[in-house]
């Protein structure tokens, strides 16, 4: 109920796209009334989780924020979500984000954005923004997103909380609607990373539904979350000292490096010389996956449908297309169709696909060196509403931090550590050797 107050109240801020109140009421007397008679309740009993509305939850509507989507109901609920309700959590509501998950700010839904509930004058990041502002401003307890290139990390820095990109293949995807496949993962946000660990904990492990899912054992990630420790830190010339990174943060990380290592740790700076290709690769695989993965939605089998008629079979195609995916999502189809088209195909995607590796190698050899990495998670604070959405190329170029965890596969975490003189939070970002989520969220819950 403290909840679902809340929900009501904050209305304006538009994180929620549907609150599921009976049926999260319900659940909830029924766990009280298996307390009071002392039988067992799951691990996470009682834990309010909204979920980003590209995630099924079966029987509930679901829309990746999109009008194509319109009215579709899922059929079956994600492996993840299984998990959260096997564990006794209650769903409270699906939550806004960029349509198909594509988007840095949350104004690409077709539900209208959601708002920074600590400057309703900003964004509150993106594409996992609902999911963000559910927990910032206290609608829920934890959430769910997804992150293909930052969008767990980057919402979570811009509204100053915890946001947890799990290595590729961690958490199955079975039911999270595909963006760009080979980038996709579920992501936790929450206040702090004990909520974290916990629900990462309930979801993380191999899966008969997503041959993806790893099948590598899942640790346990309670148990020395809060150990101290000395560790070995890289940063990244290129990143630390790059140009597009505002000035302000540029001093504080300095001052935060050798914080560290008065503290006891290292902390020392490793070139990579890739940094300015991880965009232009991100952006041309993520658009190639996504034209071959939203062909699906014709308007056929499901999706939107045209009211025009005595079309033929390839108009009646494009005018179901034409009228239900939003403009940003219409741009990365054809980018990602051009760059798979049969002249292109070497110069674009399979060079693309060249720099994705040289990246993974060379981030995994600086991971073989030391316990973790550590960056901003995006170059400047939450943008003003409108600020990025006539300059695509700018909007894409703020993605630079994030992109490479999910070039590479590899985990990564954004956690709050300060104020701007403008007011609004950001962080660090730390990313460690796959599967290595018990030690990331150890250092992280160390630095926070
Ligand atoms: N901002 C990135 C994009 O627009 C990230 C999206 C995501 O992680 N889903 O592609």
């Amino acid at each position: 109920r403290y909840y679902l107050n809340r929900i009501a109240q904050l209305k304006h801020l538009n994180a929620f796209l549907e609150v599921f109140e009976e049926e999260a009421l319900e659940k909830a007397r029924e766990l009280d009334e298996r307390i009071k008679n002392g039988q067992p309740v799951g691990a996470l009993a009682g834990v309010v989780v909204g979920i980003k509305d590209v995630i099924c939850y079966k029987g509930h509507n679901i829309n990746a924020a999109s009008h194509i989507l319109e009215g579709f109901t899922s059929l079956f609920s994600a492996t993840a979500v299984e998990r959260l309700l096997a564990a006794d959590a209650i769903i409270i509501g699906n939550l806004n984000c960029d349509e198909f998950a594509m988007g840095s700010t949350n104004e690409n839904s077709a539900f209208g954005p959601t708002l920074n509930a600590l400057d309703n004058s900003r964004v509150p990041g993106g594409s996992s923004g609902g999911s963000a502002v559910a927990v910032q401003a206290d609608l829920c307890q934890v959430s769910l997103g997804s992150d293909t290139g930052g969008s767990v990390r980057q919402p979570a820095d811009f509204c100053g909380i915890v946001g947890l990109k799990p290595t590729y293949g961690r958490i199955s995807r079975y039911g999270l609607i595909a963006y760009a496949s080979s980038f996709d993962q579920i992501g936790i946000f929450g206040k702090d990373i004990a909520d974290v660990a916990a629900v990462l904990q309930v979801m993380a492990g191999p899966d008969e539904f997503d041959s993806t899912a790893s099948q590598k054992e899942v640790p346990d990630y309670q148990k020395h979350l809060t150990d101290n420790k000395s560790f070995k830190f890289a940063y990244l010339r290129d990143a630390q000292y790059h140009d597009g990174l505002d000035a302000e943060m540029k001093d504080r990380y300095i001052d935060f490096f050798e914080e560290l290592q008065t503290l006891g740790h290292t902390v020392s700076g490793s070139s990579f010389e890739y940094l300015d290709y991880v965009v232009p690769a991100y952006y041309v695989l993520t658009t190639a996956e996504a034209s071959s993965n939203l062909s699906r939605y014709d308007g056929v089998k499901f999706g939107h449908r045209t009211n025009e008629q005595n079309l033929d079979l390839t108009e009646f195609y494009k005018k179901n297309r034409s009228e239900g995916f939003g403009k940003e999502v219409k741009r990365r189809i054809l980018l990602g169709t051009f760059v798979l088209s049969a002249g292109y195909y070497d110069a674009y995607y399979t060079k693309a696909q060249q720099v994705r590796r040289l990246v993974t190698d060379k981030l995994n050899d600086i991971l073989e060196q030391y316990d973790a990495i550590l960056m901003p998670t995006v170059p400047s604070t939450a943008f003003k509403i409108g600020e990025k959405m006539d300059d695509p190329i700018a909007m894409y170029l703020a993605d630079i931090y994030t992109v490479l965890a999910n070039l590479a596969g590899v985990p990564a975490i954004s956690v709050p550590l300060y104020r701007h003189s403008n007011g609004m939070p950001y962080g660090v970002q730390i990313i460690t050797k796959k599967f290595n989520e018990a030690s990331l969220l150890q250092i992280a819950n160390q630095l926070m």
